[in-house]
């Protein structure tokens, strides 16, 4: 007789934890995971992926308006939200599917409940089952995080702005993070009017300044509002549907989409942690060691639920990388340098590695190139709009310590050139690397 019912229990089906259950079942081991809302997590059914295919169809608008300059006519031109959300969200049931499928070809059985925790090898299901496990690896994610004001009822977050009836007139987006910037960036080409509304003036908090800067520049430029230092205060609700909404002490703008994205809390709360001996840090996160174990042997946790670096990509090697180790041959950590991120703003910005401020505090000298041109495709079509890429360097070494980005397809070219980086090449290597023309890319080994 088995002394626990799995070898491994995941909770939350999302890019961490099915990457977990997928590696931990190749192993050999015996696994479960449970779901509470829709197997492929918060990066598939209501995050990178639709965001992605929102971003596409948006982007047709700058697209249709630059073809006329290459002679072509296109009559009778309308947009149809139903059809692109329509088409984004079969897209996602697809998705949903294949994950699930990705489940079931490797025997691991899903729950569709909710899974708590209920001792160091014990979860409970919502339907009152207890199962239990010799490991459980918690990895619930994280959830939008609301600020309070009246009114914040009216307001929706990323989780349903996939799913608007229509495409709104008049948006006012709170927060000027990820989330903000993209959304901004689709309804803004979508037709809506967008206005940004944030506590400080400081949009993507953490990029290269001159790339937020250029970003702010352009967006404006695009016909988007900031309003900064003011967050809301409150909402309400006007008697035709629509919204009042109060930017600190400013005049009330009207909407009819507030949109919440003030960044996103890990989803620990009625987990059940205390019954492991497990407690929470500041932000709600569970901490763990660098395998990802929490304070308890048996738990494990990987992805948004640690707070550690909130992307998808990252909660994968998470996940394997714990799979790996204590279901397959060895231990094996993640390494969480030169991890590279784009942000889907129109245009976007990609970085990797260090900031100038970053490279500057820890190296003192260095030396940074930079390029600020205006793409063939801008030029040609009359967009004034100029992209801007940046190398910080090493100047005791010649190493490339981060490249920054903005500009059209910047986090495609972004990802080849973080290899670079990782593997420490030197501008030199850049200078000695032949142009790719005509590309955008080639700026990357032409900065002098
Ligand atoms: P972010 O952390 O990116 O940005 C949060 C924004 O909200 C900031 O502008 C911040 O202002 C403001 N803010 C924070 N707290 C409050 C508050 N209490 N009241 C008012 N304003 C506040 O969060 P997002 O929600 O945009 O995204 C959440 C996470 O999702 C990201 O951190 C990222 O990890 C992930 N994500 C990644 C994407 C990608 O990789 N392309 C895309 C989308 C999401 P200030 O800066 O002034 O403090």
């Amino acid at each position: 007789m088995a002394e626990y019912d799995y070898d491994l229990f995941v909770i939350g089906a999302g890019s961490g934890g099915v990457r977990a259950a997928r590696i931990a079942a190749s192993h050999g081991a015996k696994v479960a995971v449970a779901e509470e809302h829709r197997i492929g997590g918060t990066c598939v059914i209501r995050g990178c992926v639709p965001k992605k295919l929102l971003v596409y169809g948006s982007h047709f608008a700058e697209e249709l308006q630059d073809a006329s300059h290459y002679g072509w006519t296109v009559e009778g031109m309308s947009f149809d939200w139903p059809t692109l959300r329509d088409t984004v969200l079969r897209d996602v049931d697809r998705l949903e599917a294949a994950y699930t499928s990705t489940l079931d070809n490797h025997d691991v059985e899903h729950f569709h409940e909710r899974a708590t925790i209920a001792g160091p090898h014990s979860v409970k299901l919502a339907s009152g089952r207890e199962i239990s496990a010799e490991y459980i690896l918690i990895a619930t994610g994280a959830w939008p995080a609301l600020p309070q004001f009246d009114g914040v009822e009216h307001c929706i977050t990323s989780n349903e702005v996939f799913h608007l009836a229509e495409l709104p007139r008049r948006v006012v987006i709170q927060g000027a993070g990820y989330i903000a910037m993209e959304f901004a960036g689709i309804f803004n080409a979508l037709g809506s009017h967008v206005t940004v509304v944030n506590r400080s003036d400081v949009i993507l908090r953490g990029y290269d300044e001159a790339l937020r800067d250029r970003l702010l520049q352009i967006t404006m430029g695009r016909g988007i509002e900031y309003k900064f230092h003011c967050p809301i205060t409150k909402v309400e609700k006007q008697e035709d549907g629509s919204f009042l909404v109060h930017p600190g002490k400013l005049d009330p703008c009207p909407a009819d989409v507030v949109l919440i994205a003030t960044g996103r809390s890990p989803n620990t709360s009625g987990l059940g942690l205390e019954s492991a001996g497990i407690a929470t840090g500041p932000a709600g996160e569970i901490p763990v060691d660098e395998y990802s174990k929490t304070a308890c042997e048996s738990i494990y946790a990987v992805g948004d639920v640690t707070d550690r670096m909130a992307l998808t990509p990252v909660a994968i090697r998470e996940g394997h990388a714990f799979a790996d180790t204590v279901f397959g041959e060895g231990s094996r950590k993640v390494d969480y340098d030169c991890v590279p991120s784009a942000v889907f703003s129109q245009p976007p910005i990609a970085a990797v590695g260090l900031t100038e401020g970053q490279a500057r505090n820890r190296y003192g000298n260095i030396r940074i190139y930079s390029s600020d041109f205006r793409p063939m495709k801008n030029l040609f079509a009359q967009r004034h709009e100029r992209g801007l890429y940046k190398l910080v360097v090493d100047a005791g070494t010649d190493r490339i310590l981060g490249i920054h980005m903005i500009g059209p397809e910047s986090p495609e070219i972004l990802q080849g050139a973080a290899i670079a980086v990782r593997a420490g090449l030197t501008k030199a290597d850049f200078d000695a690397t032949v142009a790719l023309h005509p590309s955008m890319a080639e700026e990357l080994v032409l900065m002098r």
